[in-house]
């Protein structure tokens, strides 16, 4: 592979890989522009080389698998929406192709001079990109001399613009946005050359969602800290009374095996030792303080305690590389938002004394946010299920088709 800023693009047409899949509002408006906004330092360094862009994306999950508009495909899914507002930010004209593969497109693409931008239609529009039909990928590639993937957030998939497109470039001719490298690179300090103590932060409502990622952990961290629902299957595992605290029964002994793994390997679990119990799960719900292992039949842990935030406090403090996926409660209420908020703020402080810090995932994320200290970590991961399956021990098929 190449390395993106050292490569020199002018006169080249890179085919660049994005991931524009931004919300709209009914009358077609974007809401929120942040995917696009991030891409923009990958196209203007291609730009100011005095080179030209083609971009690439999915945008949203149509079903038709028609290949552009013209031919009747779901209007509210064409990348004709962002056209404007790409122009708008980039500050020139974008040319939009209504296809991906057409010779018209084609054309277009050999057409295209310096400082020029154009858009492709949908990528999803074509069934082919989904299955990662070789064919397909191979007309994409194509339209440019160099490919560049930026899109992090579709690495796990095995698409054909995501990944199987890489194929028909040769290995100086293929390269990470800075975007995609920024992810990579920062992903790689927690897997691959963690400092340690190494904590792992794991929340969120299921065990089921995270095995994987406890498995692979389990293999690398010094700490693991498990908060959130899904604590209390490991509770009743080992025979506490969790009430009607979210439980999964088919999961205890791999909750049992997980404990034991842990130990074999001389990683310390640390579980929530007491639990903000509610008498519903609803916001305006009674609320009490409880041991995590004690809970009264009709009450639920919708949060770690005080004492869990203590503990968990003092693990994360001590700690140089730290690496957070799912809240520690129903943060998203205002009563059980407290554990969330402490384990947010005691990453914050641990970054600050020298810890390294990622935040993953699509709610500890969405957390971090909440409680605005996206600022004080070291990384914030855009990455969602991407990230997820990367700490899983993954191999990503959008990275490996760059690096071989
Ligand atoms: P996940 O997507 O697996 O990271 O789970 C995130 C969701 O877990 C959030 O919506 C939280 O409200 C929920 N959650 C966290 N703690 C609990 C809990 N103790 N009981 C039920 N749901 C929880």
């Amino acid at each position: 592979m190449s390395n993106f800023s050292s490569f020199n693009f002018k006169n080249f047409r890179a085919l660049v890989r994005v991931d524009f899949n931004v919300p709209l509002d009914e009358q077609f408006n974007i809401k929120d522009d942040t995917r696009i906004v991030e891409s923009l330092p990958t196209i203007k360094k291609i730009l100011k080389d005095g080179g030209a862009v083609i971009l690439m994306t999915h945008f949203g999950r149509p079903k038709s698998g028609l290949q552009s508009v013209k031919l009747g495909a779901e209007e509210k899914y064409s990348t004709i929406h962002l056209v404007d507002h790409l122009s708008d930010l980039l500050n020139l004209d974008v040319i939009f192709a209504d296809d991906c593969g057409s010779e018209e497109t084609y054309k277009l693409a050999k057409s295209l001079e310096a400082g020029q931008v154009m858009l492709l239609e949908n990528t999803r529009f074509y069934l082919d990109e989904t299955a990662g039909d070789s064919d397909f990928a191979q007309i994409l590639a194509t339209l440019g001399d160099v490919y560049v993937n930026d899109a992090f957030g579709s690495a796990h998939r095995a698409h054909a613009s995501t990944a199987i497109v890489a194929q028909f470039f040769d290995a100086s001719k293929k390269m990470f946005g800075l975007l995609m490298e920024k992810e990579v690179l920062n992903a790689q300090k927690v897997l691959k050359d963690a400092e340690s103590p190494f904590t792992a932060i794991v929340g969120g409502a299921k065990v089921s969602d995270k095995i994987m990622i406890l498995e692979n952990l389990i293999n690398k961290a010094q700490n693991i800290i498990i908060g959130g629902g899904m604590a209390y299957t490991f509770y009743k595992a080992m025979g506490g009374e969790i009430g009607s605290s979210i439980c999964e029964e088919d999961k205890l002994d791999l909750a049992l095996s997980l404990i034991e793994k842990a130990k074999q390997n001389e990683v310390k679990l640390h579980l929530p030792i007491d639990s903000i119990i509610a008498d519903q799960f609803h916001a305006e719900a009674n609320v009490m303080i409880a041991p995590s292992n004690s809970i009264q039949e009709g009450w639920m842990g919708l949060d770690i305690g005080p004492k869990a935030i203590e503990d968990f406090s003092e693990v994360i403090l001590n700690s140089k590389t730290i690496l957070w996926n799912g809240p520690m409660g129903v943060f998203e209420m205002e009563k059980f938002s407290k554990g969330t908020e402490m384990i947010a703020k005691k990453v914050a402080e641990a970054t600050q004394k020298g810890a390294f810090s990622l935040i993953g995932g699509g709610d500890s994320v969405a957390a971090i946010n909440k409680f605005e200290l996206k600022d004080q970590v070291s990384f914030v991961s855009t990455g969602g299920g991407a990230m997820l399956e990367y700490f899983e021990g993954k191999e990503l098929p959008g990275i490996s088709a760059i690096l071989n």
